[in-house]
């Protein structure tokens, strides 16, 4: 990521502050002031916006991966079914 602290100076923020704050601010985690500036920050610096996004785009997919491993109950079941299977 290239620095582009001259370019977005008027947010307050640097490309390193936003980076330090993205989980928070996708979080909404955040001050409303944190939060604009961060909105200032975006809208003025593409490195940023990409990086955002993509963080965004992972922290979502991995939101869905508990939904593709089988929930406590037939873990368990599982499990029994297994040590069943495997006594005899
Ligand atoms: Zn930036």
């Amino acid at each position: 990521m290239t620095d582009c602290s001259s370019q977005c100076a008027h947010s307050g923020l640097t490309c390193r502050d936003l980076t330090e704050r993205v989980s928070e601010y996708l979080d909404d985690n955040i001050s409303i002031l944190t939060k604009v500036r961060i909105g200032l920050h975006l809208a003025s610096c593409t490195h940023c916006r990409t990086y955002v996004q993509q963080i965004d785009l992972v922290s979502s997919a991995l939101s869905c991966l508990p939904n593709l491993y089988p929930p406590p109950m037939n873990r368990l079941r599982l499990q029994q079914q297994f040590a069943t299977r495997y006594s005899n």
